[in-house]
């Protein structure tokens, strides 16, 4: 797989006309944004079935394939295996989605949000051949999935299916060693696979867009004229392995920005990865709960609550600007599922005991539970 530049143009966070309304989408505005991109040599775009209000695939057909020569693009989307019912929905979805898209065939197609539940699923349809026959029937060029889970998943996943070309992570510097995302875990058991990486998140859904004044001005002190996107994006386009990384663009103004640094890509030298480990330390110190993920508390829990995992998610959420979807709310969710929620906390404190934070871990958990078990 041949890719000329490592932006990938993220379909999920379109400009709006109506700020509260994710079907709303300023199409004049998109129109625009896709040709400037086109037209400085970036090529990828990455849509999905339920992008949107689903309507994300249907956008790109009218903003770049019914505008824009088919060989001057590559176009990804993803198979939604949270909403399959049976096997036959497969052929059906996917017959749906080359309408909606305008297209006949995707240069990626992923099966999309890989953790335990939808890995069962994709497992009792079959989804990984279905994917095959479709790219042997020349309607899928490369065949990979993105990924929510843990480690030891995509392991077990990528040891079952050597037939995936690729693997979509989300990686970045605050997640790079954070609990529950385990993007450097999930990052070197793709690469031992051998996959080539696609990064999603690679800004946070924003928030390492706006930093902590201090991180601010650590990075401005190497770099004053990079703003902080650009080394959140830097970081991750500069791993070995990663073959894309995608950006969901709002405005123009951030599609000029990861332009301006990105035709040219330069990775990260020592002096800006010192930066950078620096700047992970002052965003951690802002952070909601203090949790060192020592899990000290976890063994004791009658309730077999993920705690060093939810507060993880809990600071993630709270940093976040992005109002609209939280990525925290799926990490949840999945934990939920072979875990006590927050909510399901007793109160009875063996796990303070334990903590030696001396966090109000009690507390904390009420906090988590107000925040994802009212959103799910
Ligand atoms: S107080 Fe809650 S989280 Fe702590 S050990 Fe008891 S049930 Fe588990
Ligand atoms: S013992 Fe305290 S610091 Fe350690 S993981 Fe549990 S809550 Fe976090």
């Amino acid at each position: 797989m041949t890719t000329p530049r490592k932006l990938g143009f993220g379909c999920m966070r379109l400009p709006l006309t109506d700020p509260e309304d994710f079907a709303k989408v300023d199409m004049a505005q998109v129109e625009k944004m896709v040709d400037t991109f086109l037209e400085h040599g970036f090529t990828y775009f990455d849509t999905a079935y339920m992008y949107h209000e689903f309507q994300s695939e249907k956008i790109v057909r009218a903003a770049l394939v019914e505008r824009h020569d088919r060989s001057a693009f590559t176009l990804a989307t993803k198979l939604p295996t949270m909403f399959l019912k049976t096997e036959g929905d497969q052929e059906r979805i996917f017959a749906e989605q080359l309408e909606k898209c305008g297209v006949d065939y995707f240069d990626y197609y992923l099966l999309h949000n890989l953790n335990v539940a939808n890995y069962r699923k994709v497992c009792r349809f079959d989804s990984f051949a279905f994917a095959a026959r479709m790219k042997a029937e020349g309607k899928i060029r490369h065949v990979g999935f993105s990924f929510h889970d843990s480690a030891e998943l995509l392991d077990e996943i990528l040891t079952a299916h050597p037939e995936t070309e690729f693997v979509q992570l989300q990686i970045n510097y605050m997640d790079w060693e954070n609990e529950s995302i385990q993007s450097r875990r999930c990052y070197e058991t793709a690469r031992r696979h051998g996959k080539p990486v696609v990064v999603m998140e690679p800004v946070k859904g924003g928030t390492l867009a706006r930093l902590p004044e201090e991180a601010e001005q650590r990075f401005r002190a190497v770099r004053p004229e990079l703003s902080p996107a650009s080394w959140a994006i830097r970081y991750a386009a500069g791993l070995d392995g990663v073959m894309m990384v995608l950006s969901g663009m709002s405005t123009m103004e951030q599609l000029s920005d990861n332009i301006s640094y990105m035709q040219h890509f330069e990775p990260l030298n020592a002096e800006e990865r010192a930066a950078v480990e620096d700047a992970v330390g002052i965003i951690n110190r802002s952070i909601a709960v203090p949790c060192t993920a020592c899990r000290y508390c976890v063994d004791g829990c009658p309730k077999q609550i993920a705690i060093p995992e939810y507060f993880a998610l809990y600071n993630n959420a709270e940093q976040s600007l992005n109002k609209g979807f939280s990525v925290q709310t799926v990490y949840y969710a999945n934990l939920a599922q072979t875990h006590g929620r927050a909510s399901d906390c007793i109160g009875c404190r063996k796990c303070e005991k334990s903590c030696p934070q001396h966090l109000p871990i009690v507390e904390h958990l009420r906090q988590v539970a107000a925040r994802f078990d009212k959103e799910e």
